[in-house]
């Protein structure tokens, strides 16, 4: 049995930086990690799509250079090559990861880890077997692709979010199962690459999340480029030929439809990794999703044992599993008492035009009975978005009628991501709406576009 202060599961956006603050801080540390330092973000999640994204961007505007006066004759895809800058850039990464957790003296031991006791553990791979065991147990082992129970899905070659960045070839007619924040942005990469697409959405809209002006807004975006959504989709077989294109029965409410693509991406969400843990054998709870319960401290049940990223549920992003880090570097070693409780939880959808989202969606404030105003303003009223020829969607912006302060917003548009972080950066600062619609910003950015978007209000 090797003893540790510290034992951290998984190399997510959470224990990356924990376990490296630990051993600087003179703590016996190891992180275990199953297979690429990293984790999801860096090698199948963030850094990867958005990587391909910025080859979408690049193919786009070759493509439409016409419409600039700047003509291409020769357009064409080379997916291996976009392939090789995304591999490129995921391995600079990991390996620069690598490397800092190394140099901070934490133990890297790579292999899975599974629970054999309260506070011990086995570690697992192709060479050898280890016995580990600490007071204080981290555990950020992630989530994976959730694969639905659908009749026949299982004898089909179907891609994940994982897989599908690995294709080298343009698939001729991708089908997307499901609706939510993976597909519109493989959706749009792959149709702008020059696919045929299809998604199939089980509900009545996309980003089941989003308030219905919101999804209406990407989903009429996605339309005009050719991408067909079919809503209130539910599949209910798959088959795939001896030429390999992929048969869906599909029930929707004009009736059942039969479908035919080359390629199926599968993107129905994602399952915690708690099940590979043996979790019993330490007694940690889960809910009924798998997810590790944890309180606003993120300490789990058992005492010393502490869960954070995606396994713990909640918002599934980076930047929250980081903020995860932040919380328990300071209470584990800083003596605070930081809580998630009331955090804000802001996050892009990176198509064109990017959604940004920060805060009460219209939806949430009817629902918790909060009084608010809408400011409202299409993306072809702002000059810097007509003058970049990216003038598709609207913004909206929650607000508070007697305190003036900013709730939430949705910003569909060119650089919505940015220009959602003004807003937040606003609502950090308690900064009311009238100062934005009466500040004075620089002509032309899209930061003006604030003066008219809060005018809307009075
Ligand atoms: C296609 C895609 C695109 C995304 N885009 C964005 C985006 O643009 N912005 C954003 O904020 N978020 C995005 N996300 C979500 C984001 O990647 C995750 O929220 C984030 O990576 C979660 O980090 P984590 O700390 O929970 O753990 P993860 O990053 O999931 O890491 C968990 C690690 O634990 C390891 N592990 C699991 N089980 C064991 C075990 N038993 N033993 C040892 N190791 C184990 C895994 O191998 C993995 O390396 C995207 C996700 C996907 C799938």
């Amino acid at each position: 049995m090797e003893k540790f202060d510290v034992i951290i599961i998984g190399s997510g956006q959470a224990g990356t930086p924990l376990c490296q603050s630990f051993a600087k801080a003179g703590q016996k540390t190891a992180l275990v990690e199953e297979k690429y330092v990293g984790g999801t973000c860096v090698n199948v999640g963030c850094t990867p799509t958005k990587t391909m994204v910025a080859s979408v961007e690049v193919a786009y505007l070759v493509r439409h250079g016409h419409k600039y006066g700047a003509d291409s004759d020769h357009f064409k895809v080379d997916l291996r090559k976009v392939r090789e800058r995304k591999r490129e850039i995921v391995a600079s990464f990991r390996d620069g990861s690598e490397k800092k957790i190394i140099d901070a003296g934490v133990s890297l031991i790579y292999g899975k880890a599974t629970f054999t006791g309260r506070k011990t553990l086995e570690v697992t791979s192709q060479t050898n077997t280890r016995q580990l065991s600490a007071e204080t147990i981290i555990i950020d082992a992630g989530a994976r692709p959730d694969i639905p129970d659908i009749s026949g899905l299982e004898r089909v070659d179907y891609l994940d979010s994982t897989t599908i960045m690995e294709l080298d070839k343009v698939p001729e007619h991708l089908v997307i199962l499901g609706g939510g924040y993976i597909a519109p942005e493989f959706g749009q990469m792959f149709r702008r690459f020059g696919s045929q697409v299809t998604i199939l959405e089980f509900f009545g809209q996309l980003l089941g999340r989003e308030d219905q002006d919101v999804a209406q807004g990407v989903q009429k975006i996605l339309e005009q480029e050719g991408i067909k959504v079919i809503l209130n989709a539910k599949t209910k077989s798959v088959s795939q030929s001896s030429d390999n294109s992929i048969s869906l029965q599909v029930a929707t409410p004009d009736g059942q439809i039969d479908l035919s693509g080359s390629h199926l991406l599968v993107a129905t969400g994602r399952i915690p990794n708690s099940d590979q843990l043996s979790l019993d054998k330490t007694g940690v709870k889960v809910d009924s999703h798998g997810f590790i319960t944890v309180n606003e401290k993120l300490e789990t049940n058992i005492p010393g044992i502490y869960a954070a990223g995606d396994i713990k549920g909640g918002p599934a992003f980076t930047h929250i599993a980081y903020d995860d880090f932040r919380i328990l570097e300071g209470n584990l070693l800083h003596q605070q008492s930081l809580s998630i409780t009331g955090r804000m939880v802001p996050y892009v959808l990176y198509t064109d035009p990017q959604l940004g989202r920060i805060g009460l969606s219209e939806n949430q404030a009817k629902d918790a009975n909060i009084d608010y105003k809408v400011a409202r303003m299409p993306m072809n009223y702002v000059a810097r978005a007509l003058e970049l020829g990216r003038s598709k969607g609207f913004m909206k912006a929650l607000v508070n009628p007697d305190s003036k302060q900013i709730l939430g917003a949705a910003v569909l548009g060119v650089e919505g991501g940015e220009i959602m972080s003004m807003l937040q950066i606003a609502m950090i600062g308690k900064v009311p709406y009238p100062d934005l619609r009466d500040g004075i910003f620089a002509h032309p950015t899209l930061a003006e576009s604030l003066n008219n978007l809060f005018s809307s209000l009075s």
